[in-house]
């Protein structure tokens, strides 16, 4: 009997995406062997960081790297890094350094619950534009001697209403300040994995837990030498801001399993996967009455396709299809569009046989 069978749970088939909320992502059997070899051992964990890091740099083509238990912890250390430095005496005072330079500038349009993460390290947000636009006097009225850091939020879905990114990299860069992405749910493509650092960004976050599918704690900082060495500091297993967000050694071996397998995938074989999913779910709905076509990109802007399935001539709403898909043993989590009139269904976390489960359950919805 499964864990989830003993604890009385109904498990879920996830066509929705990564999301936290219902466990990220599966991992691969590569990814559960390497945290059960790490479970078997002790090691010194700086030795491990020092050598993972080292590693994980290789594969994604950056200076360095460094794993934390998930992108929101990465964005808290990344700060603190920003805030401190190398000087040890300012990480042991943090969230409170002892000096003004704790102003982190984020486009209005960027906000969003992640940015508690940068204020824990003892930032202070400063917004710059609107929900709509942001000018370039406005980023250059907000930069003075107290900004320590700028944050920028990849992804098609925060674009609208900010300034593009190699702006920004080069507006901080005439005032020597670091640009950190927070691109946590940004892959694929893989490229992304060394795009933003190649562009000039200090420090570049992402998930472990979502599309790597590595452990569900985990995450990655990605950048430049003496931001990662900054970020260590003040990481697990230093008594600093980031110990309660500690990384175990399974973790760490997880991950690095992860990353390997990633860069390694046949990405334009995963693609063609997800348009032939995409493809299925489309020519079975549309023969049922549903109105479902391709639609790009994931939810927040990656460039996987998805499917948009419209309630067409069914009768049914898309609100209570999906609570009916809810209702469905496994449940069958799918996403649903900001108007409410059409699910999205996403083939990234199904399998073949997930897939017919998920078009079954719809069928009997009519
Ligand atoms: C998912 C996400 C995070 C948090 O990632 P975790 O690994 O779950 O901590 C942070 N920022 C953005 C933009 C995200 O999509």
């Amino acid at each position: 009997m499964s864990i989830y069978a003993r604890l009385k749970l109904k498990t879920i088939i996830n066509a929705a995406d990564s999301y936290t909320i219902i466990g990220g992502s599966l991992m691969p059997p590569e990814v559960v062997q390497a945290m059960s070899e790490a479970s078997r051992h002790f090691v010194r964990i700086e030795e491990l960081h020092n050598e993972i890091g080292a590693r994980i740099a290789q594969f994604t083509r950056n200076e360095a790297a460094m794993i934390t238990s998930g992108a929101a912890a990465g964005l808290a250390i990344a700060t603190a890094a920003c805030l401190t430095g190398m000087d040890a005496d300012i990480a042991k005072r943090l969230p409170l350094p002892g000096h003004d330079r704790t102003e982190v500038i984020i486009h209005r349009c960027q906000r969003s619950g992640f940015d508690t993460a940068v204020r824990q390290a003892g930032a202070v947000l400063v917004e710059i534009g609107n929900d709509d636009a942001t000018s370039d006097q406005e980023l250059e009225q907000a930069i003075n001697a107290r900004t320590a850091a700028i944050i920028y939020l990849a992804g098609t879905r925060y674009e609208r209403g900010a300034l593009p990114l190699d702006k920004m990299i080069a507006a901080a860069g005439r005032h020597g300040i670091p640009v950190i992405v927070d691109a946590a749910a940004q892959l694929p493509p893989v490229d992304n994995l060394w795009a933003f650092t190649q562009a000039g960004a200090a420090m570049v976050i992402f998930s472990g837990g979502k599309t790597l599918r590595g452990p569900q704690s985990s995450g990655l900082i990605v950048g430049r030498k003496e931001w990662i060495a900054a970020c260590r500091l003040n990481g697990s297993p230093n008594t600093a801001i980031g110990r309660p967000m500690k990384t175990g050694k399974e973790e760490m071996a997880g991950l690095l399993a992860a990353v390997e397998r990633y860069v390694g995938l046949d990405h334009a074989a995963e693609r063609a996967r997800h348009e032939r999913f995409t493809e299925r779910i489309c020519q079975h709905l549309n023969a049922l009455g549903f109105e479902a076509a391709r639609e790009y990109p994931g939810p927040t802007g990656q460039d996987y396709a998805q499917a948009k399935v419209g309630m067409g001539t069914t009768g049914l709403l898309a609100g209570e299809a999906k609570k009916g898909l809810e209702a469905a043993d496994p449940v069958i989590m799918t996403g649903i569009t900001g108007d409410g009139q059409a699910l999205l269904i996403n083939p990234l976390h199904l399998t073949e046989d997930e897939l017919e489960v998920v078009l079954t359950e719809i069928e009997r919805l009519l």
